[in-house]
């Protein structure tokens, strides 16, 4: 698999001196697709924040995977459209986390909008055809968060149209990567966390570092290398998840308006504070592009977006930068 992001310039300790840091790195599969942990600390600590770091991931995909009929998501699927479901703690924040995100992306970012992922068939790779626009009405009408009571004091969920679902696919990675940071920092100098391209950077001494995004029509290229010191980071795009359809491509990443694939941009990169709103923000400005951008950079100060598209002139992309202007 194409990495969307690139760490460039990390470095690798080799012979260690009683109580002096270490540069310590690792990979491994989890949730669809490989995290890294690149932690710089002390050495007898790492097994133990290696482990922390690993089992947040753990319980996010107990909670969250849809691929198993066990995980609390996919209970809850099956049964909020007959009575509200009531959820763990950790369930019940990481919705309040997509809640807001709907709200403050006017919808671009929906986690109802499962049951057209279902009808586009982007769990599998290919298609014999194309949904109809009737399909796609009646498939329309389970969607929208509107139509999802919540109830904060019993931390229920109830769906109001029979046939909902819920997809945290857009945010469950960036919210995991958040509660692997909040279980190491404390006890690191400086480390990386990156599940699938989705990453948080942290440094007590508040170095930068630098940062490849992937060139969106050429995945051995860079794009682009941007400096994030402490803060989050995460791409989504149409070129890595999508089904394929007289050779057209359709991306994964879906207009709830609409129900029609996202198709205006190559890719878009979110660099924010928390890796759960870089997350959501880069699926929700793929949707909708810089309006709802220069939305968010003002609600959330700091915030930055790159936005690919093919160029209108040349063959090859351009780059629009949503950032908050120096004063
Ligand atoms: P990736 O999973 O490749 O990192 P994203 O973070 O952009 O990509 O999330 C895409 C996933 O989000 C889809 O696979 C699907 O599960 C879900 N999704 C698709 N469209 C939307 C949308 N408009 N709002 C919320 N979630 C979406
Ligand atoms: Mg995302």
């Amino acid at each position: 698999m194409w990495k969307k992001i690139f760490i460039l310039f990390s470095i690798i300790q080799l012979s260690v001196l009683p109580g002096e840091e270490v540069a310590r790195k690792v990979q491994f599969p989890v949730m669809g697709t490989v995290a890294a942990f690149d932690f710089t600390g002390e050495a007898e600590d790492m097994p133990e924040l290696f482990a922390a770091g690993k089992s947040c991931f753990e319980k996010v995909t107990a909670i969250a995977n849809l691929h198993k009929v066990d995980s609390e998501l996919s209970r809850l699927n099956a049964t909020a459209d007959q009575k509200p479901f009531i959820c763990s703690p950790e369930l019940y924040r990481l919705l309040q986390d997509a809640r807001r995100a709907w709200i403050d992306s006017n919808g671009a970012f929906d986690i109802s909008a499962k049951p057209l992922m279902d009808l586009w068939g982007f769990y599998r790779k290919h298609r014999r055809s194309l949904p109809q626009a009737e399909d796609i009405a009646g498939v329309l009408r389970k969607v929208g968060l509107e139509k999802v009571k919540f109830n904060d004091e019993l931390r229920s969920v109830y769906f109001t149209v029979k046939g909902m679902q819920l997809d945290l696919g857009g945010i469950a990675k960036g919210y995991a990567v958040d509660r692997a940071a909040e279980s190491v920092q404390k006890k690191l100098s400086r480390g990386i966390i990156d599940l699938g391209g989705n990453l948080r950077l942290f440094d007590h001494s508040c170095r930068s570092r630098r940062v490849g995004i992937r060139d969106p029509l050429d995945g051995g290229r860079l794009a682009g290398v941007i400096t994030v010191g402490n803060g989050a980071v995460s791409t989504s795009g149409g070129y890595e998840k999508f089904v394929t359809y007289n050779n057209k491509r359709y991306c994964h990443i879906i207009d709830p308006a609409s129900g029609l694939p996202a198709e205006k941009f190559l890719s878009v990169t979110a660099v924010t504070a928390n890796a759960v709103d870089a997350d959501w923000m880069s699926t929700a400005v793929f949707v909708r592009g810089s309006v709802l951008a220069q939305n968010l950079i003002k609600k959330y100060p700091g915030t930055e977006f790159y936005i690919y598209k093919e160029s209108e002139k040349l063959p090859g992309w351009e780059l629009i930068h949503v950032k908050q202007p120096y004063f």
